[in-house]
């Protein structure tokens, strides 16, 4: 007998919640599609397209949204014979470079058998590569080159946009897509950078409750049987989602794990109670990330604000977590670091959301000081701390806080703390 039994009760197709799906239409969306489509009518009109700048947070529709039209101008232009029309798309994650993009394009550009290695060249030499691949294209080129504020030198955003100027191109014309999820990089941009790359911005804002819904609905239809839904899941999800980021990436995932959930518990129906299972699901996932990326030190000023939080001693300032923190990196067998350097180690915790700080007034004598609390729940943190709990042992605060089933049954061969 098998082990295996179908059990798709409630996907109908869950593949269309997963990051690659890519919808039919794209919802609540009008007035940016509206303007980038404007800003891309010149490849019809076999004119010198626009350079074109999006930027927006992450899981906002600057991808699902160039995909689309391009899909869609890709197959429109087929109607103009005067038209030559070649699509280049780059994701610069893991690209840090211009001479990195450079030698992607290049072998973007070139077949398999005609390949070159991604060091070794002078940048001068890439670029002629590069430059002598688009201009053999001819007609329109338009290079997409998403998420570029993971590049760190601007050359090629200046290069690429100006080549046609600079004389590197005669019989092509090309035209850049930027896509940013980091606002501060467009502001960083040199000058010369920003006024050939940015020549049509579009910016994405947030999507809001009611856009998240719509979007949910969407794809809740392709993903799941009719009425398998109760009526209060998609407003739910989309209600955390517009609270967290306004990111439709975040909302969708949301969506597949409370489904995920309720399957597991062989349920016909998905209700509020698997969302919000959902939602701690993953928000634990988030901070284990979160902890597991720190270094022992992040680790151990963590533990020592817990445990004072425990003790009912928060908000408290970074001097008076520091006894507590050099206590446990001694025990930890660490020597401590400096004042200075252990706040570096406050500031990351609240900027990756795990402690929260608050800026106050020093009164009379003037100047700010922090203050730093916890709002993650105990159990969280603490089971994501297990190595550290180890190293520095359990303190008596955080007795109660252990959880007991069998996930964590390594916590009860922890030295107690004395
Ligand atoms: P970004 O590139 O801005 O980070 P994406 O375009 O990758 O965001 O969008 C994140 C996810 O949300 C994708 O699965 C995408 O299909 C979906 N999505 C975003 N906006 C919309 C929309 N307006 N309508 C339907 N799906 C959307
Ligand atoms: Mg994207």
């Amino acid at each position: 007998m098998g082990i295996f039994e179908r059990d798709t009760d409630i996907y109908r197709d869950r593949d269309a919640l997963r990051e690659d799906y890519q919808p039919e239409e794209l919802v609540g969306r009008d007035e940016e599609l509206r303007a980038y489509q404007t800003a891309l009518q010149p490849v019809i009109n076999a004119e010198q397209p626009n350079n074109i700048f999006l930027y927006g947070k992450t899981g906002v529709g600057k991808t699902a949204a160039t995909r689309y039209l391009l899909s869609h101008l890709k197959e429109d232009v087929k109607q103009y014979e005067d038209i030559d029309f070649n699509l280049v798309f780059l994701n610069c994650d893991g690209l840090i470079s211009s001479y990195q993009i450079a030698t992607r394009l290049v072998n973007e550009l070139r077949d398999d058998s005609n390949q070159i290695s991604t060091t070794g060249y002078p940048r001068s030499s890439v670029y002629e590569m590069l430059w002598e691949e688009l201009d053999e294209l001819g007609g329109t080129v338009l290079v997409v080159l998403d998420e570029v504020d993971h590049v760190q030198d601007d050359s090629i955003l200046y290069q690429l946009p100006r080549a046609r100027a600079n004389g590197n191109l005669s019989s092509t014309k090309i035209g850049i897509i930027g896509i940013s999820n980091d606002f501060s990089f467009r502001d960083d941009l040199s000058p010369k950078v920003k006024s050939s790359l940015c020549e049509q911005e579009i910016h994405f804002p947030a999507y809001d409750a009611d856009d998240l819904q719509k979007i949910l609905t969407q794809r809740a239809t392709v993903a799941f049987y009719d009425d398998v839904l109760d009526d209060a899941v998609i407003p739910l999800c989309a209600a955390y989602g517009a609270k967290d980021a306004g990111d439709a990436r975040q909302s969708i995932d949301l969506l597949m794990k409370t489904g995920d959930i309720a399957r597991d518990d062989n349920s016909e129906i998905v209700t509020e109670e698997h969302v919000e299972r959902g939602r701690r699901n993953l928000e634990r996932g988030r901070i284990e990330e979160g902890i597991n990326g720190l270094t022992q030190h992040g680790h151990l000023v963590l533990y020592a604000l817990l445990t004072l939080d425990l003790e009912q001693e928060t908000p408290v300032r970074s001097r008076d977590i520091r006894p507590r923190y050099s206590l446990f990196a001694e025990r930890a067998g660490r020597d401590p670091l400096v004042p200075r350097r252990m706040r570096d180690h406050l500031s990351e915790l609240a900027m990756l959301g795990l402690i929260s700080v608050t800026e106050r007034n020093e009164g009379r004598r003037g100047g700010t000081y922090r203050e730093y609390d916890m709002d993650m729940s105990p159990e969280l943190i603490l089971s994501a701390l297990d190595d550290v709990l180890n190293d520095v042992g359990v303190h008596e605060s955080v007795k109660q806080h252990l959880i007991s089933d069998t996930e964590s049954e390594e916590t009860t061969a922890l030295t107690d703390f004395s």
